[in-house]
């Protein structure tokens, strides 16, 4: 059913709208962002409008707008992930990739299961308590057992005080019935990213292997939540093409998926092209992202799509995570290694990686950082472990809803973090954050962050609400 051109990423209808709406007066962007501030979402032609801002005063208003909508409905709490690669084998041919089939330049491994539980015993003492697990489209002699027998593996490893509670997978696209398998591994979120949604340049770039046909790949996240995966996420690899146009198509893409399912993608992801080993395309982006480009893509995201998360990897510098935060990010990954095994080896930016890395700072040390700027690093896993997922998770995600529970669950988890993982340093910046956090809530949030955060120092881990 799903192998029919998808009419829904309709290029000239968002040519048509960007050329239409691009040169808005500032008088036209001003009303598109106050319609932001209502959060209730925008349409293509105002999100078009919003891509077309140069001019350096309404750039600030539009960043001031995304700030303001990220504090209220997320207030200042990013949850924390770690990347888990356990394979590097890849049958595709993706230009900008390091992982693709032809490149001799990288040593080839798919983790063994217990290689695996070894990876992620390493980032379950650090504190990790959600791992995204990654691979390359080819799996050893199991096949797609692999990637289940993975899954299992992960969720099985537990150490003195942890464990992992929420595995999300970005792997390539599967079947309904092997997505059925897939959630029965109890995944959280199923990630994909369309690379490109512009048809002659996803062309351009996937010379080999499945990943050529474009639209097995863009109908996959409604085989995905076809099967019953309520937690979808989605991307574009930016640089690829024109940002614009990739952002309209994105929300073409969301527009689908919350027509035909109720609700649209739990989080966006929004990768810049990195240098890659054998990849002459990923040092030269033929449509380059500026870091203003970048902000200005993260902000128009968070006021386009108010209620679903942002993800910043660690291939962005520290310095732009830090700037992205306040206007619309509210995952980031932390500590990452992007060739299999890389963890338990401790190496940086291993050529056999996917691909360069910008933050390389380990875990504790992120997060002192984001404890300092003010941020509160969460480690909650409370809504998946609650059946609080898809529609349910987008009914609870109103403002005040959202600040009853992951308020109080942000400070319990990082409170775990601090007890049981932190340098001391960390630990004294941690709790001055917890106690001034709890002295500005109020009401029924504030009473439930005192009793979580007091069940964690009597020594009980995992409590939420
Ligand atoms: N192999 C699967 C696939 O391609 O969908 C899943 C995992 S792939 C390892 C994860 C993502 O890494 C890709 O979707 C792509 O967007 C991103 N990626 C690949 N090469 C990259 C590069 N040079 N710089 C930044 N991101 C890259
Ligand atoms: Fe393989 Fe994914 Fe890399 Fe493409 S992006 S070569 S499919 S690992």
């Amino acid at each position: 059913m799903y192998n029919v051109p998808a009419n829904f990423i309709n290029e000239q209808k968002i040519w048509d709208t960007l050329k239409n709406h691009q040169k808005a007066e500032n008088a036209q962007v001003r009303e598109v962002l106050s319609k932001a501030r209502e959060m209730k979402g925008l349409n293509l032609a105002d999100v078009a409008v919003l891509t077309g801002i140069s001019d350096p005063e309404m750039l600030g208003e539009l960043f001031n707008t995304a700030n303001e909508v990220k504090e209220t409905i997320y207030g200042k709490r990013l949850v924390l992930f770690a990347p888990l690669y356990i394979s590097n084998m890849c049958s595709n041919e993706c230009v900008y990739c390091a992982f693709r089939a032809t490149n001799k330049d990288i040593v080839r491994n798919a983790l063994s299961q217990e290689h695996i539980a070894r990876e992620v015993e390493v980032l379950i003492n650090q504190g990790h308590k959600r791992i995204l697990m990654v691979a390359g489209e080819s799996y050893p002699n199991q096949g797609f057992q692999y990637i289940l027998d993975s899954i299992r593996t992960i969720y099985s490893v537990k150490t003195q005080h942890g464990e992992t509670r929420r595995v999300n997978v970005n792997i390539a696209p599967l079947s309904t019935e092997e997505f059925k398998l897939l959630k029965s591994e109890g995944i959280g979120t199923y990630q994909i990213f369309q690379e490109t949604y512009h048809r002659e340049t996803y062309k351009t770039v996937h010379l080999g292997g499945k990943k050529r046909d474009y639209n097995w790949r863009v109908w996959s996240l409604h085989r995905a939540m076809e099967a019953g995966i309520d937690d979808v996420g989605i991307g574009v690899l930016f640089g690829l093409f024109d940002y614009r146009f990739e952002i309209l198509a994105m929300m073409q893409h969301i527009f689908e998926l919350e027509d035909k399912f109720g609700v649209g993608p739990h989080t966006i992801s929004v990768p810049r092209l990195e240098p890659a080993t054998g990849s002459d395309l990923a040092s030269h982006p033929p449509f380059p992202v500026s870091d203003i480009d970048f902000r200005k893509i993260v902000a128009i995201l968070r006021l386009a799509v108010p209620y679903t998360g942002i993800i910043m990897s660690t291939r962005e510098t520290a310095k732009m995570r830090r700037e992205t935060f306040a206007l619309g990010v509210s995952q980031i990954s932390a500590g990452s290694r992007t060739n299999p095994g890389g963890y338990e080896e401790e190496t940086e930016d291993d050529p056999s990686g996917q691909f360069s890395l910008g933050d390389h700072r380990p875990l504790d040390e992120v997060i002192r950082d984001v404890a300092s700027m003010g941020y509160v690093p969460s480690f909650c896993t409370a809504c998946y472990r609650l059946g609080r997922t898809g529609r349910d998770f987008m009914d609870l995600a109103k403002p005040g809803d959202i600040k009853l529970h992951c308020a109080p669950n942000a400070l319990s988890s990082f409170k775990e973090y601090l007890q049981n993982y932190a340098q001391p340093e960390t630990v004294k910046t941690g709790n001055e954050l917890i106690q001034k956090t709890i002295a500005e809530m109020d009401g029924i949030a504030r009473q439930r962050a005192e009793k979580l955060v007091k069940r964690v120092e009597a020594g009980r881990d995992d409590v939420y609400c």
